[in-house]
């Protein structure tokens, strides 16, 4: 399938937009990408001429609803390679789908004294929630380095394991260092000692394929915005042996059985844990998100992407005074770095002046800063509609800042 980027930036409307009067070069897309018409119109279509709550009534918008949002969960499945479709359940991002798992893995499995293994490059939402389990339940969180190229030390993780070890949480590709960890590794490693694994597709499954029960992973999350679909929506994809045995995260409608004031039954699989009126225009916006990835071609998108990260890498280090973050052979299409002597903020904000959006900071990955002793750095992140033109100006907007900050 032939791939023409600027046949696909005429998809996302939002890219025609003038900045400050300039065009907008919009690097931005780990954080959130831009959103193609297929997913614009779909949600239009459905306020506009579908729109009904799901599984509750029996008339015509309701059912046709209640398709839409079942063929969501079906183009999903087969999109990450599930063996079924009630193993993959619709929350509101990768945010709640980890603390989701948080709360009701933790309750069944993880008792005091217990020990839970992430990376030293996890996203805080990867953090946060397991650092709050070990807080109710007094477990401990070990953490997996990485080198200063941004590559997890694997031997260390094999040290880690032992008998109270219950469960390891990776992130499938970094945020900030762009690195693809080898999950099938960490799996095979953690399941030779009978320990599940969660992982983190927020930042992978909008650049490569994903194969669940290939990677053998006993969880995987990940959020719609950051794959070209709308917000509020995401998925945990969990084992259905796992998901069947786990108590429900939040109680409400729709997930339950039979209620009475004794006692409260559950709803089979996924229902169980979809409480309340569930975003199902998010839902449906993320299946057609999933058919314009395909639609353009993952092959395509892999091959364009690592071409953009290529001639990113090449244009900075030919500058002489950036230092970039992260440089492991396998990665996404991310340059995280900093300009000598100048502050991250700075550089961002004359950038934007250009319409450049970057992200200035920590991106949420505090830890991968406190790493290499910096306060935060520049990431730009790019998607399957950038171009070579952009990195070209934002190259441009580089020198412009270093000749105002350091002279
Ligand atoms: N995990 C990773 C690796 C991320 O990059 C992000 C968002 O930046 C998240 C988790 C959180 O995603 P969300 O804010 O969509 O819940």
């Amino acid at each position: 399938m032939s791939f023409d980027v600027y046949k696909i930036r005429n998809h996302f409307p939002i890219l025609r937009d003038k900045i400050y009067g300039k065009p907008l070069v919009y690097l931005d897309n780990g954080a959130t990408t831009q959103k193609p018409l297929p997913v614009i119109e779909c949600i239009n279509a459905i306020h506009r001429h579908g729109n009904s709550s799901i599984h509750r009534g029996v008339h015509y918008l309701s059912d046709q609803a209640t398709d839409a949002y079942e063929k969501a969960r079906q183009i999903v499945q087969q999109f990450i390679h599930a063996k079924h479709s009630h193993e993959i359940i619709f929350t509101s991002g990768t945010t709640a789908s980890i603390n989701g798992l948080a709360f009701s893995f933790g309750e069944r499995y993880i008792h005091e004294g217990d020990e839970i293994i992430i990376t030293e490059m996890e996203h805080h939402a990867n953090i946060v929630p397991w650092q709050m389990l070990c807080e109710r339940k007094n477990t401990k969180l070990k953490v997996i380095p990485f080198n200063d190229d941004g590559i997890l030390q694997l031997d260390e993780m094999e040290k880690m394991i032992n008998k109270k070890t219950r469960l390891v949480a990776v992130i499938h590709a970094s945020n900030t260092l762009a690195t693809i960890n080898p999950v099938k590794s960490i799996v095979s490693l953690a399941h030779k000692y009978n320990i599940p694994v969660i992982i983190d597709g927020a930042q992978s499954v909008p650049h490569i394929p994903i194969d669940v029960q290939e990677m053998d992973c006993d969880f995987f999350v990940f959020s719609g915005h950051k794959m070209y679909g709308p917000t509020g929506i995401g998925i945990l994809y969990g084992k259905e042996k796992w998901l069947s045995d786990m108590p429900p995260f939040q109680g409400g409608g729709e997930m339950v059985d039979v209620v009475t004031f004794e006692k409260t039954t559950y709803n089979q699989l996924p229902y169980k844990f979809e409480a309340g009126t569930m975003n199902y225009v998010g839902a449906i916006g993320l299946g057609r998100a999933v058919e314009f990835i395909l639609s353009a071609g993952q092959e395509n998108i892999i091959r364009h992407e690592h071409d953009l990260l290529k001639y990113a890498v090449g244009r900075l280090d030919e500058l002489g005074y950036i230092t970039l973050y992260g440089r492991a052979p396998e990665k996404t299409s991310i340059v995280s770095f900093n300009i000598w002597d100048v502050h991250p903020y700075d550089a961002g904000m004359v950038l934007d002046k250009m319409g450049i959006a970057v992200r200035t900071g920590t991106h949420c990955a505090q830890t991968v800063m406190q790493h290499y002793g910096i306060e935060g750095n520049i990431r730009a992140s790019f998607a399957l509609y950038n171009t070579s033109e952009e990195i070209d100006y934002m190259v441009e907007g580089i020198k412009k800042v270093k000749s105002m900050f350091s002279g």
